[in-house]
């Protein structure tokens, strides 16, 4: 199990109350020996200077390394590589490189200036500005936009050539699409590492509505699991830990060692998977309490 890694996804918190269990499942999930946390950036368009805040204060605060999302879809290079110039200046040494979601005022932005035409032109123009570890996204399932699955992989090939050091994949429930997907990638000549992406279903409507968006099959099994025990708040937490470790088990089964938990801003029991002795002392923990 040591040579397992995971790192743990965060959204900025958007009000005080969001904020204080945030920083609880910050405190929590340090004592787990993440790899690093990411933040995310402007989902839905909204939230970037909450983004960078949250990451500079989690510089601050934290001992373990952290990642800024970020997103070139409405932004002109000019405006982007200002951001992350300043990350650079926090001290941000990882980027997640992702196009983000298109807006629909995502033309305006090529009326202000030339914009990047692919997240490889984003991820080559961010490595010009400083050696940055980089991670990109990627689709088990194809992304729901892709021309093709040829189409997707081969962008995906574009990323990983351009520099990128490891692609996270968008969360999936079903292990087979993540072994042919894997298959896919050693086909095109991908040597990148491929991170499996997981989101632990805490909660099964949030997860409905996320996986519609995403594209993302939830297999029968999962369905009837948590239809059986709707409304029982106990069950519901016992079943999802349950497949939460059930699920990361048999990744590793499948040769898989690195993991990027969707946190979505709760704590993960990850004591399953690491050692006490391996637990560091969390410092961000006592700069909530
Ligand atoms: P790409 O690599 O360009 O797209 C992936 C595939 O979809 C390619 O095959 C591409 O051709 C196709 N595609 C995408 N968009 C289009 C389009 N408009 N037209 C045609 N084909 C298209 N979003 C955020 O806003 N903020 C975040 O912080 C964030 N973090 C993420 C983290 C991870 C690990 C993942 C998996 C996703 C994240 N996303 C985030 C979502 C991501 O921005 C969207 O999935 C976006 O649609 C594609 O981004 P990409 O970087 O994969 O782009």
């Amino acid at each position: 199990m040591t040579n397992t890694a995971f790192s743990y996804e965060f959204f900025p918190p958007a009000n005080n109350v969001s904020e204080r269990a945030f920083w609880r499942s910050v405190g929590c999930i340090e004592t787990f020996d993440p790899g690093y946390f990411s933040v995310t950036y402007g989902a839905l368009g909204s939230g970037q200077a909450r983004s960078v805040r949250v990451v500079k204060d989690l510089l601050e605060v934290s001992d373990v390394p952290v990642a800024a999302h970020l997103t070139f879809e409405g932004a002109t290079i000019e405006e982007i590589n200002t951001v992350a110039l300043h990350l650079k200046e926090i001290g941000v040494d990882r980027i997640v490189a992702l196009r983000g979601d298109a807006r629909e005022d995502a033309r305006l932005a090529y009326d202000r200036g030339p914009c990047y035409e692919s997240v490889a032109d984003f991820v080559s123009g961010l490595l010009k500005i400083h050696p940055f570890d980089i991670s990109v996204a990627c689709y088990p399932e194809v992304h729901p936009m892709a021309q093709s699955e040829q189409a997707d992989i081969e962008e995906l090939k574009a990323k990983c050539d351009a520099g990128a050091n490891r692609a996270i994949t968008q969360f999936f429930f079903n292990i087979d699409d993540f072994e042919r997907f894997r298959d896919r990638t050693v086909r095109a000549g991908i040597t990148t590492p491929i991170v499996a992406g997981v989101l632990p279903i805490r909660d099964y409507q949030k997860m409905i509505s996320f996986a519609g968006r995403c594209g993302a099959s939830i297999p029968a099994r999962i369905n009837k699991a948590y239809h059986r025990v709707a409304g029982d708040a106990a069950a519901e937490k016992k079943l999802w830990q349950h497949e939460f470790n059930t699920f990361v088990e048999q990744l590793i089964e499948r040769e898989c060692n690195q993991f990027h938990i969707y946190t979505l801003n709760q704590p993960v029991d990850m004591s399953h998977f690491i050692s006490v002795e391996q637990k560091p002392i969390a410092r961000s923990a006592a700069a909530v309490a």
